[in-house]
């Protein structure tokens, strides 16, 4: 990998700390640490190759749907099912992090919370 090691990398690697809640063999989910929502998680390849939503659904469809489905069952564990699932793209609108993640939003939001 040719890349310096993304913050999420070093949170899948245990270098950096994070307060994680699902861990699958392609996947990591664990809390934001500027939670924008009653219920605020990031779903987040393991690989960091992807670096935007664009190139994930161009390149790996089946690890997006994994996305997904895990964003789905932590909703459900998290906050009764239903959730805003976004993948902010590009910095204008917001990307900070340029290793593609999910947010998950639940529980209580409010009209203006895009994460
Ligand atoms: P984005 O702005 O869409 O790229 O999202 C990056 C997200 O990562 C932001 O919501 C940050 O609060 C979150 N974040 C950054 N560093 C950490 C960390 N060490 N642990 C948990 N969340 C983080």
């Amino acid at each position: 990998m040719s890349e310096e090691p993304s913050i999420f990398t070093k949170i899948v690697n245990r270098e950096i700390p994070a307060d994680i809640v699902a861990e699958t063999d392609d996947l990591i989910a664990f809390r934001d640490i500027h939670p924008q929502a009653p219920v605020h998680l990031l779903v987040v390849p393991k690989t960091q190759q992807y670096h935007n939503v664009v190139e994930l659904a161009a390149r790996n469809p089946a690890l997006m749907a994994s996305m997904v489905a895990l964003a789905s069952q932590l909703a459900d564990r998290y906050c009764g099912g239903e959730f805003r699932l976004v993948f902010n793209t590009g910095e204008a609108a917001g990307q900070t992090v340029f290793h593609v993640h999910a947010h998950v939003l639940g529980g209580g939001l409010d009209e203006g919370s895009l994460g």
